[in-house]
């Protein structure tokens, strides 16, 4: 098929230019004097549409071909996919275009008859339509219709209905479906690690970094958790980066964790998706932390897919780069749970090997080692750059008591970024910048 798929495409495109060409003829030649000459004028432009459409939709087709990978907007068109067309194709145009009427129909007697006459075996009629198999068999056991198998000979053994060794087509086939399959798992998942936003303001805005937060555990501060989604949610001019670890999901990755949990995992995704609802507003993206890639490690559920659902934010998978517009003045954050290079000695080394992998940015977010910290300093040629490492609610737990008596410490830092000038003013823990916001924004 997908060697043909391509000509057949270009084919197509050339046979509706011909009915294109028909129709425009017709609506030409259209004489006013014809009874009901707005109805039939009104069908032929509704058909020349729905022509320019498939064309549209071949094209698009043509050009990801051509070029081997999807085009972001080509003839305007976004969403479009080789395999809808291509099925589309199948099901509806040959009957619309009167094209091939053999390619149309595999739920009659006498279309099946002819597709299996014309492509030898069920596997090629399979392939050709995207029928399964399977239903093409039950097909011909409904109507009577014989195995079009060739017969196989062994020896003395002759072989009625084996199924042959796959060839080379049926392989590309298997290609083809894959790739317009991938197509459709990428249009399912909602991970990005780049994003572009703009937050459309004239005044400061403040950008808060929130993680750790180990709903469920023994050691966590919920009260503190609760006040802080409260303050949060209620804050004008404040917006959100969560970086991770929002429940504490202590499914036995280290024996004995699990009793340091004060609830099941249900109940603390559902106390984490209370956090999400009520700070919607001021969410704009979530990583997921070490701590819910458990559950995708164990089951394959992405479980941030759902708290993005409900604060309806960008999932940022492990980490990317935020572009951030605001006002006329564009900061470049890039943000990751945890990172190569941390050192006990130098804070922010972390931060700093970031900007080494993956280029300059204005703010470097981390999380995951539960405690809040600050550098703001010029590096790597820009004069103001901000490491941020948030804090946490869970201050303790056994596996830091054991280590050498950690305990966690709470701090949502925040920035204040300003929208006619790059200017930066970090906080520590948000409940002073808040305030200094507050006054900010009051001009
Ligand atoms: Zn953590
Ligand atoms: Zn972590």
């Amino acid at each position: 098929m997908s060697e043909n798929i391509l000509q057949e495409y270009k084919l197509q495109v050339e046979l509706i230019k011909v009915k294109l060409k028909e129709i425009e003829n017709k609506i030409n030649k259209l004489s006013i004097e014809v009874p009901e000459y707005d109805l039939e004028l009104n069908d032929l432009k509704r058909n020349r549409n729905n022509l320019n459409y498939y064309i549209r939709n071949l094209n698009y087709s043509i050009k990801w071909m051509e070029c081997c990978h999807e085009p972001k907007v080509f003839c305007g068109i976004e969403t479009t996919k080789i395999y809808e067309v291509y099925l589309s194709k199948i099901l509806n145009w040959g009957e619309k275009l009167g094209i091939d009427q053999t390619l149309v129909d595999t739920n009659s007697k006498n279309g099946l008859q002819q597709l299996l006459n014309k492509y030898g075996s069920i596997r090629a009629v399979s392939r050709e339509t995207g029928v399964p198999k399977s239903t093409l068999q039950d097909r011909m056991t409904k109507y009577g219709l014989q195995s079009p198998y060739s017969q196989q000979v062994k020896g003395n053994v002759i072989f009625n209905d084996r199924n042959p060794v796959p060839d080379l087509s049926d392989i590309e086939d298997l290609i083809d479906k894959t790739i317009a399959l991938q197509c459709s798992l990428d249009n399912t998942q909602i991970k990005q690690t780049n994003l572009s936003l703009e937050i459309k303001d004239n005044k400061p805005i403040g950008i808060g970094f929130w993680s750790d937060w180990h709903l469920g555990s023994k050691g966590t501060d919920h009260l503190q958790w609760k006040k802080d989604v409260d303050t949060i949610s209620g804050i004008d001019g404040f917006y959100y980066l969560g970086n991770g670890d929002y429940c504490n999901l202590s499914l036995g990755t280290h024996p004995g964790e699990n009793y340091d949990e004060l609830l099941q995992p249900e109940q603390q995704i559902a106390m984490a998706e209370y956090g999400f609802k009520k700070t919607k507003k001021q969410a704009l993206g979530l990583t997921r932390g070490c701590h819910p890639d458990r559950i995708y490690t164990s089951t394959g559920t992405d479980i941030i897919d759902r708290f993005c659902g409900i604060s309806d934010c960008a999932n940022l998978w492990h980490g990317g780069e935020v572009k951030l517009l605001i006002g006329d003045i564009e900061y470049v954050i890039r943000i990751r749970h945890k990172a190569p290079g941390e050192s006990p000695i130098n804070t922010t080394n972390a931060q700093r090997k970031q900007l080494e992998t993956h280029g300059e940015a204005d703010i470097v977010a981390l999380a995951h080692l539960h405690y809040p910290d600050i550098e703001h300093k010029p590096i790597m040629g820009r004069s103001d750059v901000v490491f941020v490492r948030s804090g946490t609610y869970k201050i303790y737990d056994e596996f830091g008591q054991k280590l050498n008596g950690y305990r966690g410490t709470y701090g949502v830092p925040m920035i204040v970024l300003y929208p006619k000038e790059k200017r930066f003013v970090p906080f520590r823990n948000m409940d002073i910048g808040i305030k200094f916001l507050n006054r900010e924004r009051m001009g």
